[in-house]
């Protein structure tokens, strides 16, 4: 066959595929009144310049755009499913200034990048963020700083799904070493610790955390990337530009993962299991914290029949103390205050405890929970004065009381009943005025309160 008509062929059968794709409506609410005025493709098929003639006021015809172009992923692979060729070609959406007169190209990219900036992350269901993930063959994968059992689990269990989707090209990046109980997970030792540059990929996806700011440095390596996906179980809203699943009735990301394999129709592999059921069990306490559901269970016996080794497991992640972390725990249950009702109970650590002990910020991970346990004690805090105008808070709580609503107002968040926050104040007044909020409102109510 010759080739020389044939991106012309291909661009029209693209043009009609799209039309009416359109005609049949897209998802995306966005997408106003627009019609597919032509195809240009590159010579080597690899690309589809779409020109579209947006209608309705400026921001309508601008709100159709970046709705079009945060729908070509669905819509390529839609494409692709008409196109007979090797590679379905990557879709661009472009105004059609040609017939549009008043719109100039620069501008609304402009515009778009600007407003991709501000615009709320779009929530798409599970089976959706799948299609969305199946679309692209290349990834680099990251969650948040200070790593708990989930993101690490959660990632590294996101690795294995990608791979048993068929991609090859995933890269792991995170702004802190993966902890030492997390260490024998299969895939920790090919995770990229702080790199100063990353691959290039067609999709960045971030797990177990919602927000840009908690991925630490590596925030700054993907700044301007155009396809973020965001999948999490945290309470609050995605970063703004990016499209994800956030889903809080999770217990973990890991669990979020494990539905994926399922809704994808794929076998979870021991190694993912492996993964999975560290992420589940830390962030469930060992399926005793109040986010553990049946669901929790109905996973875990699945992975359970994958042979994961649950002694094994628990003996590492849960009852092996280093003894750096031993040191700083004695600090921590000595520093122990209450409360004059009992309700509050809150400790302190400080960077100088951490040199002493010899102890790094993992092991500060859990200390909090032995002040929760203490009988009475509805709200647990500890603070950590990680320098002289940095603290780190952590809360645990009963899930009356919600933590990660009391902590937005320090700009932290998290779950119900656990949360965090990091300020930037110096540990002592900090501590006395959160202490001081915290007994207020429980003594102002309480029976329930939420704030
Ligand atoms: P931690 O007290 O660090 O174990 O964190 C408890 C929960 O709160 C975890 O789910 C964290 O992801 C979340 N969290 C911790 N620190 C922050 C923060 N600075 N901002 C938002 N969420 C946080
Ligand atoms: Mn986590
Ligand atoms: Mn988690």
């Amino acid at each position: 066959m010759s080739t020389k008509g044939r991106p012309k062929r291909v661009g029209e059968l693209i043009r009609h595929e799209i039309a009416s794709l359109i005609a049949k409506g897209l998802k995306d609410p966005r997408i106003g009144f627009v019609s597919v005025m032509g195809v240009r493709m590159s010579p080597d098929l690899n690309y589809a310049s779409v020109y579209v003639s947006l209608y309705g006021n400026e921001s309508e015809r601008k709100s159709s755009l970046i709705g079009l172009r945060h729908s070509a992923g669905w819509i390529r692979r839609e494409v692709g499913k008409c196109l007979h060729t090797r590679i379905t070609p990557e879709i661009r959406f472009f105004p059609d200034d040609t017939l549009d007169q008043v719109y100039h190209l620069e501008e609304v990219f402009e515009e778009i990048h600007k407003d991709q900036d501000t615009s709320p992350m779009l929530r798409l269901d599970l089976p959706g963020l799948i299609e969305e993930i199946r679309g692209f063959d290349s990834f680099l994968l990251t969650t948040h700083v200070n790593p708990d059992g989930d993101a690490v689990g959660s990632l590294l269990g996101l690795t294995h799904f990608l791979r048993a989707l068929g991609k090859t090209s995933i890269a792991c990046v995170m702004h802190d070493p993966v902890p030492q109980r997390y260490a024998d997970l299969p895939g920790a030792n090919k995770v990229v610790i702080n790199p100063r540059k990353v691959p290039e990929c067609q999709a960045v996806i971030i797990i177990d955390v919602a927000g840009r700011d908690r991925i630490g440095d590596i925030n700054e390596l993907v700044r301007h990337h155009q396809r973020v996906i965001v999948i999490d179980h945290h309470l609050g809203e995605g970063p703004s530009g990016s499209i994800g699943y956030i889903d809080s009735s999770y217990a973990a990301s890991g669990e979020i993962v494990a539905d994926m394999f399922e809704l994808a129709g794929l076998e979870i592999t021991p190694a993912a299991a492996h993964c999975l059921y560290v992420a589940q069990t830390t962030d469930t306490g060992g399926y005793r914290f109040s986010n553990t559901t049946p669901r929790s269970h109905r996973i875990a016996v699945k992975l359970l029949e994958l042979g994961v080794d649950v002694a094994a497991v628990s003996q590492r992640v849960f009852d092996t103390m280093p003894r750096p972390k031993f040191e700083l725990l004695r600090q921590v249950l000595n520093r122990i205050e209450f409360s004059p009702d009992g309700r509050l109970a809150h400790s302190y650590v400080t960077i100088q405890d951490l040199d002493e002990a010899g102890a790094t910020k993992e092991h500060l991970d859990n200390l909090v929970n032995y002040a929760r346990n203490i009988e009475g004690v509805r709200v647990a805090a500890l603070f950590f004065g990680s320098g002289p105008e940095i603290t780190k808070v952590s809360l645990r709580s009963d899930p009356d009381f919600n933590a990660a609503v009391f902590l937005e107002n320090y700009g932290g968040g998290g779950h119900a009943a656990a949360a965090g926050a990091t300020i930037a104040r110096p540990l002592d007044g900090l501590r006395d005025e959160i202490v001081n909020r915290i007994t207020k409102l429980l003594t102002d109510a309480p029976e329930g309160i939420s704030e």
